[in-house]
């Protein structure tokens, strides 16, 4: 069977050898096990199920969510020569039928369904009467509720699957897993073994940037990287709005995509900007999921994003062929009170909305951390990594070790002194001696910390807090407004035992303005 399926590569994909984790997963589901693959953006998730879809008899089923991505699939496989076809609502009621009776007929090797296509009855039974060689889940964690993209119609879809005669081999697929995510994805659709080639990108550079302008910033990137293609996400549709005006009225190349366009406009923009006939494209994160794009040079995101999961997923859209790419992060203290404003404003339940907090709160340990940011993101998904990627603004930037431990007791014993009770910004006021009225109200000017600091700004105070934090020597209660609490680590520091070191020195007051 092995030098079928390499025979199938060859000839179908012109591709000469499988890449990490293809052919375990392959051969998990021609011997007719359910499996998982775990596998980076671009790793090549998609042949996992084409090629057994070829080896196998019958129909093979695709959920995806993103009906996008479907037409290229589909379009795609029909270029190789290969049976496929898509329905969901962007076909007639007719061509619905057409394409139904076709199915029925046993006509297609491959069909591309969205989630909701498994509440048409009708559609069940032309699933009942035909031959079918696999389902495939993409985009897996959508199933997931601890996924950073639930949707309740893909775990619909279970119960319905089991009203069908035979059960199908399943193969369930994903770039972003959590523990969490990957054991909720076995356990609802029943799938033994996964196969998890890792997540670590070694075509990309993760860097951070604060404290700088972030126009002035974009504006001499791009003029260093003039006709390279690259994605600049921003947190808003307005943000988008404003930027893509700016660099069009700039002369540059831009297309934008956010979900306040018309569709036929966002399509366009999509397009343009895949056919490389647009370099830049500025868009909200309703942009990308599923694009096969593989030259994106680079990734800037213009505001901190929500969570990790999406921060390495969007990032990750950069480099698909393995070339050399980078994905920037523009951190301003404001992106955390947007990300805040977002999560308030949603529709989630109180405990969605903690575990969003949570997730808020690694996402800016992540932009404060002074770690090499791969370990740190690798970490976060529980993936073993290598102490240093090299590669990294951390790794790469590094100035000189400076000494912080008198600085760092001075902090955390303000915190204790301040009865643990107080978020950061609060922190960072005592420390400065600031006059703000709040800190009258709670008599914080009596204790003997106030104003200990006083020779540092501000926003200089809240950086060092929040880089403490990111180095766990300083805990955080979960909630929308996390109040400082000392752990062990903090009272290794408050004794001497342990000393801290900061690699960069704090960024000076004068830059760090910044220009939404
Ligand atoms: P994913 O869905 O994991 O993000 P895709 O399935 O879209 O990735 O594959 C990404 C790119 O890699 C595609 O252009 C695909 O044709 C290519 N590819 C996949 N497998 C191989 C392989 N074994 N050798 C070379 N290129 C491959």
């Amino acid at each position: 069977m092995g030098v079928r399926e390499e025979k199938l590569l060859q000839t179908y994909f012109g591709y000469q050898h499988f890449r990490p984790g293809q052919k375990e997963t392959i051969d998990f589901i021609i011997n007719g096990k359910n499996i998982l693959a775990v596998m980076p953006t671009g790793g090549g998730k998609s042949l996992c199920y084409q090629i057994p879809g070829l080896a196998l008899e019958g129909t093979a089923i695709i959920i995806s969510p993103l009906i996008s991505l479907m037409k290229d699939q589909v379009d795609a496989l029909q270029a190789l020569g290969v049976t496929a076809t898509y329905i969901n609502s962007t076909l007639s009621p007719e061509q619905q039928q057409t394409c139904l009776r076709d199915i029925s007929l046993g006509r297609y090797k491959f069909v591309y369904v969205a989630p909701e296509r498994f509440e048409s009855s009708f559609f069940m039974r032309v699933l009942r009467r035909i031959r079918i060689s696999l389902i495939a889940f993409d985009e897996a964690h959508c199933i997931s509720q601890w996924g950073h993209d639930f949707r309740p119609s893909y775990r619909s879809i279970i119960p319905q699957l089991q009203k069908l005669p035979r059960q199908p081999v399943v193969i369930a697929l994903t770039a972003t897993a959590t523990t969490e995510v990957i054991q909720d994805i076995q356990q609802q659709l029943h799938i033994e073994n996964v196969v998890n080639t890792g997540f670590e990108r070694e075509n990309l550079a993760f860097h951070v940037v604060k404290g700088k302008a972030k126009r002035n910033y974009i504006a001499s990137f791009l003029n260093e990287r003039k006709s390279e293609s690259g994605i600049i996400y921003t947190a808003t549709r307005k943000q988008t709005d404003t930027l893509y005006d700016q660099l069009k009225a700039q002369g540059y190349s831009v297309a934008k995509y956010h979900a306040g366009l018309t569709e036929l406009e966002r399509k366009r923009a999509q397009s343009a900007f895949i056919h490389d006939e647009k370099q830049l494209m500025i868009a909200t994160n309703a942009f990308g999921m599923g694009i096969d794009k593989s030259n994106v040079r680079f990734v800037i995101h213009y505001a901190m994003p929500m969570n990790i999961e999406s921060y390495y997923q969007e990032a990750g859209r950069a480099g698909r062929d393995g070339e050399a790419s980078d994905c920037i992060l523009l951190f301003s203290p404001q992106d955390i009170q947007l990300q805040k404003f977002l999560i308030e404003q949603s529709n989630m339940d109180e405990p969605g909305k903690q575990a969003e907090y949570r997730k808020l709160q690694a996402m800016t340990n992540y932009c404060h951390t002074h770690s090499c940011l791969t370990a740190y993101i690798l970490d976060y998904f529980h993936a073993s990594s290598e102490t240093k990627c090299g590669r990294c603004s951390n790794c790469v930037e590094r100035q000189e070790k400076v000494d912080m431990t008198e600085e760092a007791q001075k902090i955390l014993s303000c915190v204790k002194r301040m009865g643990e009770q107080f978020g950061v910004g609060m922190t960072a006021k005592v420390l400065k001696g600031s006059k703000d009225k709040k800190i009258k109200q709670f008599r914080l000017h009596t204790l003997s910390t106030y104003g200990i600091l006083s020779a540092y700004t501000e926003k200089e105070l809240t950086e060092w807090i929040q880089f403490l934090i990111a180095e766990q020597l300083l805990a955080t209660e979960e909630g929308k407004f996390p109040t400082l609490k000392l752990n062990q680590q903090s009272v290794d520091v408050l004794k001497g035992k342990r000393k801290v070191w900061m690699f960069t020195a704090p960024i000076p007051a004068n830059e760090t303005a910044d220009y939404h």
